[in-house]
């Protein structure tokens, strides 16, 4: 089977075990392993696609394209470029995108870097308006706007906002739309299919989902923005190891299988938090009585292993992580081992001292429960 076999109308599963693979050549490997070249041999005129190794590298273009086909499969003509890490790839569209006197519009609720770009751009000379992501707020900060920037499910509070209907207020006014794909990866959402511009995620997390590779993406249809991105890239040198381009490529294949799993385990621990007195605030877009759930069944195929919620103190929420058996305490998210974090410890984010952001791992989610009953009921104590 070769790659043009991968049609639109194949299951999500099937297509996951195969994008971005090469035709097949006889005695080669399925997906060729790393490539670790600075240069390549290039004799004569210097023509690509293969010079220098900061502009380009075979396990990256494989890389790209498999995510390319996850983020757009629909045959629609999308370009990915990889990149050393989430942020790398924010930064890309971020600088590549906006000159002094642009107006950009992020969520006052998004990622705890995001705020730091802003500062950043802001004394370049570019406008920053921050609104919530919830109740769509940011619809109101769009006038004169020239780049807006979604995160959605919004990490680490959950909020959920309405894509298409952002983009479209935001194209009639000419501005162009990002979003931050991270915490639903492509299999649980398609940016691109709902009016985004770009769609930009970190695959350090769950995309990638063992917790040992540093990675981001930007994949847009627009040849000329993308080649701003692509420059930017070539600027900065922000730009993925052959071997975590790999790894993150031979991860692809389980992804359907780890998001199913990780988002069943996620709706399950969310399930027994809510019989809970002692836990508040607590969200998952895939409960059905969650302020999300509407806006997340209409645009969300699978609604992410991420649960947050409050435990009363500081010091309950530190007993309960201690007394966690099978979650780490950990930062980041998305991973086939579950993780969990007193969030208020890093500072960056308003939020509770109570609060803990939950991954759900892909353990057996009895297993999973039954964990995190043990450690709510040491916490009290
Ligand atoms: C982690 C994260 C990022 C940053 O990604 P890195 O790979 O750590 O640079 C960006 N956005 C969201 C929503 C994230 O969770």
């Amino acid at each position: 089977m070769s790659d043009e076999n991968i049609v639109p109308e194949l299951g999500e599963g099937t297509r996951a075990v195969r994008v971005g693979l090469p035709e097949p050549v006889k005695h080669e490997p399925t997906l060729p392993g790393p490539v670790f070249a600075a240069h390549y041999h290039l004799p004569g005129d210097p023509t690509g696609p293969y010079a220098y190794g900061r502009d380009q590298n075979p396990t990256w273009t494989l890389l790209e394209r498999a995510i390319g086909e996850l983020e757009a499969p629909g045959g629609e003509q999308v370009e990915t470029l990889a990149f050393a890490s989430g942020m790398a790839a924010i930064s890309a569209v971020l600088f590549s995108q906006l000159r002094s006197g642009d107006v950009l519009v992020l969520p006052s609720d998004g990622y705890n870097v995001l705020p730091l770009a802003g500062e950043q751009l802001r004394s370049y000379g570019v406008e920053v308006r921050n609104a919530p992501t919830g109740g769509d707020a940011q619809l109101d900060a769009l006038d004169g706007a020239t780049l807006l920037w979604l995160e959605t499910p919004s990490n680490p509070g959950l909020d959920v906002c309405d894509i298409r209907r952002l983009c479209e207020a935001a194209h009639e006014r000419d501005c162009l739309v990002a979003v931050d794909n991270t915490l639903a990866t492509p299999l649980g959402q398609r940016p691109l299919e709902l009016g985004a511009d770009f769609a930009v995620a970190s695959g350090t997390k769950q995309l990638t989902g063992h917790g040992d590779v540093l990675l981001g993406y930007v994949v847009g249809r627009d040849a000329g923005l993308m080649a701003a991105v692509r420059r930017w890239r070539k600027i900065v040198g922000a730009i993925p190891g052959p071997m975590e381009a790999w790894l993150a490529h031979r991860s692809l294949a389980t992804l359907q299988l780890r998001a199913d799993r990780q988002s069943t385990n996620a709706l399950a621990v969310a399930e027994a938090l809510k019989g809970r007195p002692e836990v508040t605030g607590l969200r998952y877009p895939g409960l059905r009585d969650d302020p999300s759930h509407k806006i997340a069944s209409q645009q969300m195929r699978r609604f992410g292993c991420v649960v947050s919620f409050s435990l009363p103190t500081r010091a309950r929420a530190d007993r309960f992580l201690d007394a966690l058996r099978l979650v780490d305490d950990a930062t980041s998210f998305g991973g086939v081992r579950s993780t969990a974090e007193r969030r208020g410890r890093w500072g960056g984010d308003a939020v509770p001292e109570g609060f803990i952001r939950f991954s759900a791992g892909a353990e057996d989610t009895d297993d999973l429960v039954a964990d995190v009953l043990r450690a709510l009921d040491v916490a009290t104590g």
